[in-house]
């Protein structure tokens, strides 16, 4: 006998479908037909069912007893109470802000609503915010303030396949979600052009019709010199421009600064590229520009994104069918984790926490006064880098992340995560962080609990729960429900579970109502529509009513219905290369691992495919530093070093060095990266520093 559930993937944005089907002895993954994937799942969802019964599967909690003594198995009644009495010595000591709260884009909607209500009704601290700060934070930004709305795909993913012309920057979907390379595939097999800006010459790059290879951190330039070109040459859609926009006169004048051979110099860029890349996109009927972290993760990632959108606009493309601007969002609820409230700025439905209309809706569907919800908190990075500072937060709850890893500037990050009164890491596996925390609580995978999750399209679709948890394991809902109960909340009350559902469906009911009305909003979802649609795109306001797919065909959710222009000026990253530092760091991903690599790091066949962290340099570099291929490299920036073999390639610019994010220890290239921060998205700029590189010496 066996049991079929129709889910999907574990990991990345694209959401792929998948079967998941259940024997005696057995968990498999069959991929199946959904419209982001058409049948297509790559290594990492192929092989995603192996964590299910892994041996590193964490089944009971573990408690620290003493700093600097060693995690033991414990009760749950034994962990909840230490947790809970932990959050009360130090909220009556510190005050309720002390106690903060760490989440991640890969929770599910009903998850990241409910850490982010947990956060301001249970604990009442105004400390919460997440991992996705460090993904994609500053395309929102760049989103809200130009379209209203900040949705990563306005359009269907199927739009892609269609375009004339699709320019990709800093996108590596060749190894970032390998079945998107089918609509690449399909689009230049209609004729269509595809433009890559990358400083690698990435599998995606290597694509191409053109690929643009500027230096790290010029891509704003890149974009500026494009639209310069474009005005230059009549490719601007005038028409568009005076009746859907605004601001435009002011960006003009901007970019009228940036000719090409100007740009060539900021960039690196040829300027024939540059003007090849302009006409292939204002010639085209139908263009699609999209960015990703390699435009995003920057100290200037707003602006950059910005100036991809002013493109976008002038060539008349949003709203234009099968045109547009989007992000390609990555982690595997990046969309709906950022709408749901675990923000330090939101509330649930996209909406500003220090909006008192916004306050007032989400306390009346919470039940609490709106007066005594928290304020805004600070960014993910700001955040951590207080933890255990004077007027800091002591204490740290952590769900679905693994900032020991993942965020810049990492081993400060981790010296003051060890300063804390109370460590507290929900996860499945003993992670990096979980390492040093003082409480692990196990939880449940994605295929032992239901829920819903947003793909990159804005698209609302189904988990399944296969089985239930494994014993001694909960689910994360199941878990803040435990704590709220033995918790007084910020009104006072305690002990009404009611309050905090741990059934997802429930949960989900709730947040409609409190989307209702908001910018994301998905009072008009469920999960029968879900079920029978598969997959609802918000907004969808009215459950009678269709889901929107695309936006902006009508006008902009903007107080005056038009897209905003705005001027932005290429400026240095945070850290320039200097005679001690003579070399740009930039670092991604890889095909067979995701994100800090807690999980996909204990998957055999991923393993296998990607056992190590790699240094990737250009054999010119090589050549002056000394280095052979396979040699150990040190790659040493102003806080930290990282150690891990070199990989001689051509592909990458003989300037600048890269580095995959995925392992610990020392081959943690965060230990590296700068904690530089966007001023509006306050996202930090992990795409660009100032390093040395030299040889190992030999242990
Ligand atoms: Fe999973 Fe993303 Fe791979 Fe699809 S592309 S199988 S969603 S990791």
């Amino acid at each position: 006998m066996s049991q079929d559930i129709v889910t999907h993937c574990p990991y990345c944005a694209l959401q792929c479908g998948m079967t998941l089907r259940r024997t005696a002895d057995l968990v498999q993954v069959l991929p199946r037909n959904f419209p982001t994937n058409r049948g297509g799942l790559c290594q990492k969802g192929w092989t995603a069912a192996e964590l299910l019964d892994h041996p590193d599967r964490l089944t009971t909690p573990l408690l620290r007893d003493r700093p600097g003594g060693t995690l033991r198995p414990a009760s749950w009644p034994e962990a909840l109470d230490r947790v809970v009495t932990g959050i009360r010595r130090i909220q009556s000591a510190y005050g309720r802000d002390a106690v903060a709260v760490f989440g991640g884009g890969g929770l599910t909607n009903e998850k990241a609503y409910a850490l982010g209500k947990f956060a301001r009704v249970a604990l009442g601290t105004r400390n919460i915010d997440y991992n996705g700060r460090f993904c994609m934070s500053s395309a929102a930004a760049a989103g809200m303030r130009a379209f209203g709305v900040d949705r990563g795909l306005p359009f269907p993913l199927a739009d892609l396949g269609t375009a004339d012309t699709l320019l990709l920057v800093g996108a590596n979907v060749a190894e970032t979600m390998p079945p998107l390379v089918r609509y690449l595939v399909e689009q230049r097999e209609r004729g269509g052009t595809l433009i890559v800006v990358d400083p690698r010459a990435t599998a995606t790059a290597r694509q191409a019709t053109l690929h643009l290879q500027p230096t790290p951190g010029t891509d704003l330039a890149v974009a500026n010199a494009l639209l310069h070109i474009a005005l230059a040459e009549g490719l601007v859609d005038k028409d568009y421009v005076a009746a859907r926009t605004s601001g435009f006169d002011q960006v003009r004048r901007v970019t009228a600064g940036y000719w090409p051979a100007r740009a060539e110099r900021l960039s690196g860029v040829p300027v024939a590229d540059l003007e090849a890349a302009a006409r292939a996109l204002g010639t085209a009927d139908r263009a699609i520009i999209l960015t990703a972290r390699g435009a995003e993760q920057h100290a200037k990632g707003v602006d950059t994104v910005t100036a991809f959108v002013n493109l976008a606009l002038a060539l008349g493309l949003p709203g234009r069918p099968g045109s547009g601007y989007g992000c390609l969002t990555g982690q595997g609820n990046g969309q709906g984790g950022r709408e749901h409230g675990q923000k330090a700025d939101q509330l649930p439905g996209y909406r500003r926490i220090d909006d008192p209309a916004a306050r007032a809706h989400v306390a009346g569907v919470w039940g609490v006064d709106p007066t005594l919800l928290p304020g805004p908190g600070v960014s993910a990075y700001e955040l951590l880098d207080a933890l255990g500072t004077d007027g800091g937060p002591k204490g740290l709850l952590v769900f679905g992340s693994n900032p020991v890893v993942s965020a810049p500037r990492a081993g400060r990050v981790t010296d003051r995560l060890r300063d804390l009164d109370l460590l507290v890491v929900a996860d499945f596996v003993r992670s990096e962080t979980a390492e040093i925390a003082d409480v692990v609580l196990p939880t449940a995978q994605w295929a032992e609990e239901d829920g819903t999750m947003t793909n990159l399209e804005g698209r609302v679709l189904r988990r399944r729960a296969l089985r239930p948890p494994p014993p001694g394991v909960r689910t994360d809902l199941a878990l803040l429900a435990d704590l709220a109960e033995r918790l007084e909340h910020v009104d006072g009350t305690t002990l009404d579970r009611s309050r905090f559902p741990a059934a997802p469906e429930q949960v989900f009911a709730e947040l409609r109502q409190a989307s209702a009305g908001g910018t994301a909003d998905y009072a008009g979802i469920t999960w029968a529509r879900i079920d029978a649609e598969d997959g609802v795109f918000w907004p969808c306001p009215d459950e009678a009513g269709p889901g929107t797919p695309r936006l902006f065909a009508d006008g902009f959710p903007t107080p005056d219905g038009r897209a905003r222009f705005l001027p932005v000026e290429h400026r240095p990253p945070a850290e320039e290369v200097c005679p001690d530092y003579p070399v740009y760091l930039t670092t991604g991903r890889v095909l067979a691992q995701y994100q800090s690599g807690a999980q996909t790091r204990r998957v055999d066949a991923l393993r296998r495919a990607a056992p190590n962290a790699f240094v990737e340099l250009h054999p010119d570099l090589a050549a002056r530093l000394g280095v052979e291929d396979g040699d150990e490299v040190l790659v040493t920036s102003r806080r930290g070093e990282m150690r891990a073999p070199a990989r001689l390639t051509p592909t990458i610019r003989p300037d600048t060095v890269f580095a995959p994010f995925h392992w610990a220890g020392a081959a943690r290239i965060n230990s590296v990266t700068s904690d530089a921060l966007d001023p509006v998205s306050r996202m930090p700029e992990f795409k660009v520093c100032a390093v040395q590189v030299r040889k190992a010496p030999v242990d």
